[in-house]
């Protein structure tokens, strides 16, 4: 026991080596606290601290306000009638599933859809269609191909699917289709219709009414500048009822939450950091001017193109760096090359190895910063252009 003792005593002193660099991983950019939230860190980091005056129901808590939010603001936010905190976008896209579903029945999602959106129907019991596979260098989804499945379903299954979901945006190449038109699809076959905003709430303009959902999630660690796990769920009244529907031994519980979801600090920064997050979202369109000046800029470096939908709508973007790839094969270092150099250069967040393409994104980085991140990928290219002859 000592020794397991001296042992993890160790991790006290672990650093992270990302704190001071200009971090370029989309899925921690949004994630970035405000510092309204960092502020109220050490006073509420204890477990359960948001249970001081809770009467057995986390939404219902008046102090901290977290009813108001949860009931008032969430709601107004996400454009639906009820909300509701979870621990995260793949809990909030497991709570709708499994409320809506038996076990065997068919769903439709996007051929874009996230890994955690199969992982959540897989739990569920359910089977999932998918759209036609997207195609290089779009990987467009195409909005009417939802028709096309959901006969396609109701002919194989006789019914039409549970649900169907779109991702919005994509987590790897940032595209947005057309939410409203997959809905209106899904309205005249009477499909719920659910939409995955983990890299849009919070982060860009987006109401569920808007566009025809029924549900929509997002992510608070990934989109809504929390430190999570913390999710959001919005839905439209109609199915409230079912999604939100209470224990029958314990009343006031909510069955698919389990009673109470985040119950402490991701809490609190996601309610701190929301007049943040509004503010951001207000000014979407500057996030969107840098990241297509980004990716204009580096199209100078030859071979690197964009891929997704172009001009690009979203900061997430996936690029293509043919020029890095065959730097890497000549350099000592092989893929960790690109890596090293960033470092070096003040700029982490590019996945660990790859060089032939990766995801980047500039959200809420300054247009001085986004330059430095420019400049030091010419200065990579100019640095090793010699090893490609
Ligand atoms: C990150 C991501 C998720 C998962 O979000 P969590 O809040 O961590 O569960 C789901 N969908 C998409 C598209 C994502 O990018």
């Amino acid at each position: 026991m000592e020794n397991l003792i001296r042992e993890s005593q160790k991790f006290k002193d672990l650093h992270r080596q990302t704190i001071g660099y200009i971090n370029l991983n989309p899925l921690q950019r949004g994630g970035i606290l405000s510092d309204d939230a960092r502020k109220m860190i050490s006073e509420w980091a204890d477990g359960y601290s948001v249970c001081d005056f809770c009467d057995g129901c986390l939404d219902n808590i008046k102090n901290p306000p977290i009813n108001d939010f949860v009931h008032e603001k969430l709601p107004k936010f996400l454009g639906t009638e009820t909300a509701r905190i979870t621990n995260g976008a793949r809990e909030s896209k497991f709570i709708v599933i499994h409320s809506l579903c038996e076990k065997g029945d068919t769903v439709l999602f996007d051929s874009n859809a996230h890994y955690s959106s199969f992982v959540a129907a897989e739990r569920a019991c359910v089977n999932v269609v998918t759209t036609p596979e997207t195609e290089h260098p779009e990987f467009k989804i195409n909005e009417d191909s939802y028709a096309e499945k959901i006969e396609e379903i109701k002919k194989e299954t006789g019914k039409p699917p549970k649900l169907a979901l779109l991702t919005y945006p994509d987590g790897n190449y940032g595209n947005l289709a057309d939410a409203k038109k997959v809905g209106g699809i899904c309205r005249e076959y009477d499909v719920p219709f659910l939409l995955n905003g983990a890299y849009s709430v919070g982060r860009m303009p987006i109401n569920a009414k808007e566009l025809n959902a029924d549900f929509i999630v997002g992510s608070g660690h990934k989109s809504m500048a929390a430190s999570g796990p913390i999710g959001v769920l919005g839905t439209s009244e109609e199915y409230e009822k079912i999604v939100f529907r209470k224990s029958e031994k314990y009343k006031i519980k909510e069955v698919e939450l389990l009673g109470c979801t985040s119950r402490g600090l991701p809490v609190i920064t996601l309610m701190a950091s929301f007049p943040h997050v509004l503010e951001r979202v207000w000014r979407w369109d500057e996030e969107v001017a840098k990241a297509r000046w980004f990716l204009d800029k580096l199209s100078g470096i030859p071979g690197i193109k964009p891929l997704g939908v172009q001009p690009t709508g979203h900061d997430l973007n996936f690029i293509e760096t043919p020029v890095f790839y065959e730097i890497s094969k000549k350099h000592k270092k092989r893929g960790y090359f690109l890596q090293k150099e960033l470092k070096a250069k003040g700029i982490v967040g590019i996945k660990s190895g790859l060089t032939k393409f990766f995801k980047l994104s500039m959200y809420l980085l300054t247009m001085e910063e986004i330059k430095t991140v420019a400049d030091a990928f010419f200065d990579i290219y100019d640095k090793y252009e010699g090893l490609l002859e």
